[in-house]
């Protein structure tokens, strides 16, 4: 049962805007922002996606955007 606690990896997570090559962040993009919020929509932190502090706050306000826009569910 307590399987998961003995796998916990702590490699460092690289930001995936800063290592891609088309590492710009468009609220049109619903595929990309999809990983990056929750099942209950909500903003994932960054400490579970990963993403750069730059990049996070790029992020979040595409997704605001993208929920004004009605591309993603907003909760
Ligand atoms: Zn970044």
């Amino acid at each position: 049962m307590a399987m998961r606690s003995m796998f916990r990896r702590r490699r460092k997570k690289v930001c995936s805007f800063c290592h891609s090559k088309d590492g710009s962040i468009d609220y049109r993009k619903v595929n990309i922002l999809y990983h990056y919020i929750d099942t209950r929509a909500r903003i994932k932190n960054r400490r579970r996606t990963g993403v750069c502090a730059k990049h996070q706050r790029v992020l979040s306000k595409a997704i605001k955007r993208a929920r004004e826009m009605a591309f993603l569910p907003c909760k």
